[in-house]
C-alpha cells in the first residue's frame, strides 16, 4: 500500500505512524530528560483540557490546540465524504451524510421524518444508507420504501493509532445501538451498523472490504479504489498535521515551561560559551545543533526547502492546509518567516 505513495516523505511519514517513530515530546523527554524537561504537549498545555503528554495519539487526535483540532476534523470529514460520494455514485440507495470541514455538509444531521418519525434521534451516524429492494429501476422516494424489505446501514468512521484500532472499534461499534432500536421500533426490519476504522498510517481495519461489499453493496473494484482514496487522504493530512505542529512548536513564542528545554537561551544551565571542538565549531555555543554542509542548522534547512523564495507558503502546502483555518496558514507562514529572520542574524 505504502509503495503507491507519491513521495518518499509521505512513505516515511506513514511508516513512522505505523511504528510510532515520529519524534514527539514524549520521546524527547524519555531519551533526554535533562534537555527536554517535560513530555507535555506545548500547544495545548494552557487550555482547559490541561497538560497532556504529546504522544502520537495526542498529536493526531486528542490535542485540543485549535489548528490541530481543525485539521483532525477535516481529516474525518474528508474520509466520510469519500465514502458518501462513492456511495451516491455507485449504488441504488438513499445516502445521508454529514462531516465537518466540508462545504457539502448538511446543515442538520437529523434524519428525515420518513425514516425516523418525529421522535428525538438517539445518535447521529456519519453516514446513513437506505437500500431499496429490489435494487433496480428508479430509486423510490424514502416514504414509498417497503420497511419489510429495504435495509438501513448506520455507518460510523473513526481514525486512531494502528495499535488501538481494534479496541476503539469495540467502543465505536456500540455507539448507535439505541438508534438502531429506534429504527426497528419505527418498523424498519433490516437495520445494520457498520464501523470503519482508519489507522494513522493509512491502514484500514480488516473488515473494511466485507463492510463495503456486503453491507454497502459496493463492487470489489470500487471498494479497492475507495480504500486507496481514504488511505491517501489520511496519510497526507497526518503528515501535514505533524509538520505544521513541529514548525509551530519550534518557532512560535511558546517560551514557557512545557516546551522550554535546557538548550533554550533563557533556561540554558550550561555556560553561554563553549570551547570549540571539531564537533562543536565556534558560533554554535551549547546548542549542539546538526548543521548542513552550508553551515545552516539542519532543521531550519528543512523549513527553508518547504518555502517559496519570497517566504510565503508554497501553493501546494497552502491548498492542503485550507479547510483547517486561514489563521493556521498565516501563523505557519509567520512562524517560518520568524525562523528565517533568526537564521539570517550573524552568529
Ligand atoms: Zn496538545
Amino acid at each position: 500500500m505504502w509503495r503507491s505513495l507519491p513521495t518518499t516523505r509521505l512513505r516515511a511519514s506513514a511508516l513512522k505512524s505505523r511504528y510510532d517513530a515520529h519524534i514527539l515530546q514524549k520521546h524527547l523527554h524519555r531519551f533526554n530528560p535533562a534537555k527536554f524537561t517535560t513530555p507535555v504537549c506545548a500547544l495545548c498545555q494552557t487550555l482547559p483540557s490541561g497538560p497532556q503528554t504529546e504522544t502520537l495519539a495526542h498529536a493526531l487526535g486528542g490535542c485540543m490546540d485549535g489548528d490541530t483540532h481543525a485539521m483532525v476534523c477535516r481529516r474525518h470529514g474528508d474520509s466520510v465524504h469519500a465514502i458518501a460520494d462513492t456511495l451516491r455514485q455507485s449504488i441504488h440507495a438513499h445516502v445521508y451524510s454529514d462531516a465537518e470541514g466540508n462545504p457539502h455538509a448538511m446543515s442538520s444531521r437529523r434524519l428525515p421524518p420518513a425514516l425516523l418519525g418525529a421522535q428525538p434521534q438517539a445518535s447521529k451516524p456519519d453516514i446513513v444508507v437506505v437500500h431499496a429492494r429490489p435494487p433496480v429501476g428508479p430509486l423510490p422516494p424514502l416514504a414509498a420504501l417497503d420497511k419489510a424489505t429495504a435495509s438501513i446501514v448506520l455507518v460510523e468512521l473513526f481514525h486512531a493509532t494502528d495499535a488501538s484500532l481494534p479496541e476503539r472499534r469495540l467502543a465505536k461499534h456500540s455507539q448507535h445501538i439505541a438508534l438502531e432500536d429506534q429504527l426497528r421500533a419505527t418498523g424498519w426490519q433490516h437495520v445494520h451498523r457498520a464501523t470503519i476504522g482508519v489507522g494513522h498510517s493509512g491502514t484500514l481495519l480488516h473488515d473494511f472490504t466485507s463492510i463495503a461489499t456486503d453491507k454497502l453493496m459496493l463492487s470489489s473494484n470500487t471498494t479497492h479504489k475507495l480504500a486507496s482514496r481514504i488511505s491517501m487522504q489520511t496519510i497526507k493530512t497526518n503528515a501535514l498535521i505533524l509538520s505544521s505542529r513541529k514548525a509551530r512548536q519550534h518557532t512560535s513564542n511558546h517560551g514557557d515551561t512545557a516546551f522550554t528545554h535546557a538548550s533554550h537561551p533563557a533556561h540554558d544551565p550550561q555556560p553561554p560559551t563553549q570551547e570549540p571542538t571539531p564537533d562543536h565549531p565556534p558560533g554554535h555555543g551549547g546548542q549542539r545543533r546538526r548543521s548542513t554542509p552550508h553551515g545552516r542548522p539542519a532543521r531550519t534547512a528543512g523549513v527553508q526547502r518547504a518555502r517559496s523564495r519570497d517566504g510565503s507558503l508554497p501553493a501546494a502546502t497552502r491548498r492542503r492546509v485550507e479547510g483547517s483555518s486561514g489563521e493556521a496558514v498565516e501563523r505557519l507562514v509567520a512562524s517560518w518567516r520568524d525562523s528565517d529572520d533568526r537564521t539570517q542574524q550573524p552568529p
